[in-house]
């Protein structure tokens, strides 16, 4: 299960963080979830809670947020996906929509640069 795996890795980073800092415990962890990651927020977040169980992160908290990948046309415009999918109205969480962003300034489709990575932002330890 691709989220199962994806959550291990956070997790043994998250739990050898907090013994390096010599951690009592994990308070809140901040992740970043690409919007290509493809990735089931509630899938991601069961398998986070099931690692943490009898861990030092055992009931931290989790937080999700979500990354919008940067968009870039061969004419040299680039651009924030967020902004460019809410000026022109189109449906947010369709993984569809960020493969035809059409370029502002020239009109061709564009092509994202990242947004397909789980990235941990920030741990909040307790020590
Ligand atoms: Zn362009």
């Amino acid at each position: 299960m691709h989220e199962y795996s994806l959550a291990c890795n956070i997790i043994e980073h998250v739990i050898s963080v907090a013994e390096l800092n010599n951690a009592k415990a994990v308070n809140t962890i901040t992740i970043g979830v690409g919007k290509l990651t493809l990735v089931n927020p509630d899938q991601i977040l069961f398998c986070l809670e099931a690692l943490t169980a009898d861990t030092i992160a055992q009931g931290t908290e989790f937080v999700l947020l979500d990354i919008f990948p940067d968009m870039e046309c061969e004419c040299g415009y680039s651009g924030n996906s967020e902004h460019l999918l809410k000026d022109s109205g189109r449906y947010m969480n369709d993984i569809m929509a960020f493969l035809e962003i059409p370029c502002p300034t020239c009109g061709k489709i564009m092509h994202e640069l990242g947004g397909r990575d789980l990235v941990i932002q920030s741990i909040d330890i307790e020590q």
